[in-house]
């Protein structure tokens, strides 16, 4: 018998498992599938920002930035532990947008956010200022506030709400075709490890980001919006300076390039910004990319990075909807749905950001309401995520001062990280925690807790998605976890054991 669910979501980047978590939660049958990991794609190579877009407002995306800002303060509220404030510093320099513009732009910006909870912008003289002293030569300069964010762990537990609401998530397990028939779909789903199945929907979403045309083809349906594919690249390097604020730096093609303190020991510096052809899943960095961020970086700071100092990098493909502006920077970051509604209807979701995607999924549910039974209201506003709920007064601080005291063999570095990742779930994740010491603080209880509550199958989930452990895990360290999750997930594992414990793959 054929499983039969109300959609059919393809893709678990941030707007899949966005879509999942608020339709699981008004009552439909939702099933979610990824080709590969969950946030394997755009959604763990993003900037890690969550922003209104201070540069969209000279391409006039006013309404894009108006909407970014006021989910910026919603997402804060949900998941205060990985969407956290920070200063952006902007120094002044020769060949900056004048000062007047730059206040004008902040001035707007403060002002399109409306009252929330992060501090205005004002001007700094980075001369006097300690915010001035990593720069090369200091001088005016703006400092305003906007979030940081743990993009792909903001994937993962918006999927865990979802799951826990009755989505069912398959991870590693691609739509390989569909078959429109007038009432509903009929799916063919693959397994890396060969099995196939096959599904109903009414509705298929097809939130595949930067593959949407190709999910399309898949459907037997051509793409009737163009779709812009645009590579960004990122490098970390040893931490440039100390400090928990980011500096927006001005580049001499006009373009803005971030540096944002990245784990404890590191800075995260991007982006590019290159047309895109080809398999997304090939795209990386190049050398010119590489030498370019470096370069963008030196003309402002005293001591800057090579490419020699490069620890980590990544790439990746931002889908975004063609709006035939001459340069990538220029196109727009806000989504444009595709609702085809001329069979049983599918919706292809062009572009959009991060910061956005719980606004998308609500936006997606009103316009396939029409399409599916009664369902009740928007709700994900006020929902906190996992991890959001229980946190002590004071916050991260106290939450990682409660793990240290209740698990001394935690030390303050592991306490402060596992308080950032899991929010107030380390305390459950901990509980009776025993076992093999991986080393750098990552004991067998999180490992154990990734792979039955959060999906993940290989070394590389774990280290560079889920945790970012791999920037100072040794070689035998890593071999060590991926033996651990050799046994654990014995390679005869078939297709239910990308269900997290608790949940049935395959229903
Ligand atoms: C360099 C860069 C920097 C960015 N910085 C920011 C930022 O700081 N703040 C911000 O708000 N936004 C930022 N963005 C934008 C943001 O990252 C993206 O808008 C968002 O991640 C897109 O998510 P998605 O779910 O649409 O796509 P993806 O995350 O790419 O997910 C699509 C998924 O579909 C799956 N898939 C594809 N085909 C199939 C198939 N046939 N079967 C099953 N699964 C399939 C893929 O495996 C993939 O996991 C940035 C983007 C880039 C590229």
């Amino acid at each position: 018998m054929t499983d039969s669910y109300d959609l059919l979501i393809v893709g678990g980047g941030i707007n899949g498992v966005a879509i999942a978590r608020d339709a699981a939660g008004r009552g439909l049958r939702v099933l979610l599938c990824d080709k590969g990991d969950l946030a394997g794609a755009t959604s763990s190579a993003s900037s890690k920002l969550v922003h209104g877009g201070l540069r969209y407002l000279e391409h006039g995306d006013f309404r894009l930035v108006r909407e970014s800002l006021a989910e910026r303060e919603v997402l804060l509220r949900l998941a205060p532990y990985l969407v956290r404030p920070m200063s952006f510093v902007l120094p002044q320099g020769p060949g900056s947008r004048p000062g007047w513009l730059v206040r004008a732009g902040l001035f707007l910006y403060d002002r399109l956010g409306g009252a929330g909870s992060l501090p205005g912008a004002r001007a700094l003289d980075l001369r006097q200022d300690p915010l001035g002293r990593p720069l090369r030569a200091p001088g005016a300069g703006f400092v305003y506030a906007d979030c940081r964010v743990d993009d792909a762990r903001l994937t993962v537990v918006t999927a865990r709400d979802a799951a826990a609401r009755g989505a069912v998530i398959l991870t590693r397990t691609a739509l390989v075709a569909a078959q429109r028939e007038p009432d509903s779909w009929r799916a063919g789903l693959q397994h890396e490890k060969g099995e196939r199945h096959e599904v109903a929907a009414r509705v298929l979403v097809n939130a595949a980001g930067p593959w949407v045309a190709d999910v399309l083809r898949r459907a037997g349906l051509p793409a009737h919006r163009a779709l812009r594919l645009v590579k960004g690249s990122h490098i970390v390097v040893p931490r440039l300076y100390e400090g928990e604020h980011a500096y927006l730096l001005q580049n001499d093609d006009g373009r803005i390039v971030f540096v944002i303190p990245f784990e404890r020991a590191f800075s995260l510096i991007g982006t590019t910004e290159l047309p895109f052809t080809g398999d997304p899943a090939t795209a990386a960095i190049s050398e010119e990319e590489i030498a370019y961020l470096c370069r963008a970086v030196a003309r402002w700071f005293a001591k800057p990075p090579g490419p020699a100092e490069v620890v980590w990098h990544y790439a990746g493909v931002r889908p975004l909807y063609e709006d035939r502006a001459r340069s990538a920077s220029a196109v727009t970051r806000d989504y444009v749905f595709d609702l085809d509604t001329s069979g049983a209807p599918i919706l292809s979701i062009f572009g959009g950001k991060l910061t956005t995607h719980r606004r998308l999924a609500e936006h997606a549910l009103t316009r396939l309401a029409p399409s599916l039974p009664e369902i009740g209201p928007a709700w994900t506003a006020g929902s906190l995520l996992p991890g959001g709920k229980d946190l002590p007064e004071g916050g991260i601080a106290a939450l990682a001062e409660e793990l240290a005291r209740d698990h001394p063999a935690l030390d303050a570095p592991t306490a402060e990280r596992l308080a950032r990742s899991y929010g107030s779930e380390a305390r459950e994740m901990l509980r009776g925690a025993q076992g093999e010491d991986f080393g750098h603080g990552f004991c067998e209880a999180e490992l154990r807790w990734l792979v039955e509550k959060e999906w993940a199958a290989t070394a590389e989930d774990v280290l560079w998605r889920r945790t970012k452990l791999g920037l100072v895990m040794e070689q035998r360290q890593v071999e060590r976890i991926g033996a651990y999750l050799a046994r654990v997930r014995p390679a005869s594992l078939a297709v239910a054991a990308s269900a997290p414990a608790g949940q049935t793959a395959y229903r």
